[in-house]
């Protein structure tokens, strides 16, 4: 961190300042050129808060050279973490391929779409059991029975499933769910997720809205700083001013993230664009750019759907668009040289 000095700085205040500063257990190195002045600060910043030193009298400006995260940032663990599920992995270079309906409707609706997204290839088996919906009067989820259903369609296929937490006080219902998601709009709910750097569970962390890769990070910094490694990073569009998407994908979030994070990073077609026609291209789109994983919304009767029908595929869909997906995969592990 860069702190610059104001002109018209008093030494003391700059004296002041610079105590102050070693205060947080780094260096101060002040330097006087012609006509500035500037302190550098050597060591551990992550806890210093910039908007502070910029209340701070005799500052002009404070420039971050570190970035504010520390577990999550590659510069500190340059290996790719891979986060084993039920002998699945995420991370690493293989791809997760996460599907199942937006929300849990029926045991039958459940079971089926289980059923038929295993045998399309999926690794893992979504649905929500809470949802956060824009609206109070739309179907707010089954709760806990939803829950128990995403246990029952566990045993009868296999695969790990992965849920919503929308609330703190659900946390006990998640005990036996493997993978918990936070939504986009929780993403800067910072009690829970500190609950959940407290547990030791994976934790599918969605961007919010309108949120830089900077506070997805620090999000993740949140849940990783109490404890709990396994973050995985999911872009599911963000809010810009086209119309025609539910949202905009930011596919350039991968390579990115990519560069400033060890956590294996998940693309979510479906809220991204709302449109089923676009979620095979976008997923296709995902694994070229090198996604570690996909969150697809697949249901078996799209049009009468309880939540997200326009943006799920069918089973049918879903299977052929695995076929595609599959073979990219190998494609872009393999290397296009070789
Ligand atoms: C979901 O995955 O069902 C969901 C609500 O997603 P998001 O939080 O990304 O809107
Ligand atoms: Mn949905």
């Amino acid at each position: 961190m860069i702190v610059v000095i104001k002109n018209q700085a008093t030494e003391e205040q700059v004296s002041e300042l610079m105590e102050w500063l070693r205060g947080f257990n780094v260096k101060t190195n002040l330097v006087t050129g012609v006509h500035s002045r500037i302190i550098g600060l050597i060591g551990d910043t992550t806890s210093i808060d910039a908007d502070a030193v910029m209340a701070r009298e005799g500052v002009e400006a404070v420039k971050r050279v570190q970035e504010p995260y520390k577990n999550a940032n590659r510069r500190f663990h340059p290996e790719d973490t891979v986060i084993e599920v039920r002998g699945r992995r995420i991370g690493g270079g293989s791809l997760a391929v996460i599907a199942g309906p937006c929300s849990v409707e029926t045991e039958d609706q459940l079971m089926r779409t289980a059923a038929a997204v295993k045998n399309a290839g999926a690794d893992f088996l979504r649905g929500g059991a809470f949802k956060p919906r824009t609206s109070p009067y739309a179907f707010q989820g089954l709760g806990k029975e939803g829950i128990d259903l995403l246990i029952q369609a566990r045993k009868e296929t296999g695969l790990p499933i992965v849920t919503e937490i929308m609330d703190l006080s659900d946390l006990d219902l998640f005990a036996d769910v493997d993978i918990v998601q936070v939504g986009a709009r929780n993403m800067q709910n910072f009690t829970l997720l500190k609950a959940l750097g407290r547990c030791d569970k994976p934790v599918l962390l969605k961007r919010g809205l309108s949120a830089t890769l900077q506070e997805l990070l620090m999000s993740a910094e949140y849940i990783m700083s109490e404890g709990n490694g396994k973050v995985i990073l999911c872009e599911r569009g963000i809010r810009t001013f086209e119309p025609e998407t539910r949202n905009t994908l930011d596919i350039s979030a991968v390579p990115l993230l990519r560069q400033k994070t060890h956590l294996p990073i998940v693309i979510d077609p479906s809220h991204a664009t709302g449109h089923s026609g676009l979620v095979e291209p976008m997923s296709l789109a995902a694994v070229s750019a090198g996604a570690d994983g996909l969150e697809i919304e697949v249901h078996t009767d799209p049009k009468n759907a309880w939540s997200d029908g326009a943006q799920s595929l069918t089973p049918e869909q879903f299977a052929s668009s695995m076929k595609k997906i599959r073979a990219l995969e190998k494609f872009v592990i393999n290397g296009l040289c070789s």
